[in-house]
């Protein structure tokens, strides 16, 4: 499949990974906007909420469970911010779901 994402799941080509599990992994992005700027990827490939089965939503449960879990371990102790981006209004550039997880620092209060 000519997914970037799953391309680095499989190790076909390199990340700076942060963590893994048999659901996940999460990696530091390629052009961090903020001072922590980390990638969730779950394993199964979907583009976005839309598109994902019931098991693959009981997955991400699993997988937001976990960024919660493990933040302090990532730096994150003083909190963070969670996007998943959809579509073109939402400025998707990767058709694979995931979630940016940003923090490191105090975040802008606007999202827009
Ligand atoms: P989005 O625009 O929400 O789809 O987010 C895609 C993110 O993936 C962007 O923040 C990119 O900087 C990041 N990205 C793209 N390619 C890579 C890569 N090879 N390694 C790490 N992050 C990447
Ligand atoms: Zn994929």
């Amino acid at each position: 499949m000519n997914c970037i994402f799953c391309k680095i799941i499989s190790e076909a080509i390199p990340s700076d990974k942060v963590y893994e599990d048999e659901r996940m992994i999460i990696i530091k992005d390629i052009n961090p906007q903020t001072k922590i700027h980390l990638l969730m990827i779950p394993k199964s490939h979907y583009s976005n909420i839309v598109e994902m089965t019931e098991a693959q939503a009981v997955e991400l449960g699993l997988c937001l469970k976990t960024i919660g879990e493990i933040s302090n371990s990532l730096g994150l102790k003083e909190g963070f911010r969670l996007v998943s981006n959809k579509g073109t209004n939402g400025c998707q550039s990767v058709e694979h779901l995931h979630f940016h997880i940003m923090g490191g620092e105090l975040l802008s209060e606007r999202m827009g």
